[in-house]
């Protein structure tokens, strides 16, 4: 079976496949689109309005266990993804 996490914009529980993976790297969140980079992960739905709700809430660094995490690469990504 897949596994399933959840989304921490939306709080909703969905199959990993359906989700991106958000990783901590040297301070920034940055998305994991291949899932290969190591260390503690977050997920959330490629969906601008989760992205925003779950930086809104700053739920990526308490997720990822860093304080003041910029998000600003995540925001950026939705931003593109969502434009196509
Ligand atoms: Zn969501």
């Amino acid at each position: 079976m897949e596994p399933v996490r959840t989304c921490l914009g939306c709080r909703q529980r969905a199959p990993r496949s359906s989700l991106v993976r958000v990783v901590a790297r040297d301070g920034r969140a940055v998305v994991d689109a291949a899932v290969r980079l190591p260390g503690r992960g977050a997920w959330v739905h490629p969906d601008s309005g989760c992205i925003e709700n779950a930086i809104r809430r700053k739920a990526f660094g308490r997720a990822l266990r860093v304080t003041d995490l910029v998000t600003s690469d995540i925001d950026e990504w939705a931003e593109k993804t969502m434009d196509n």
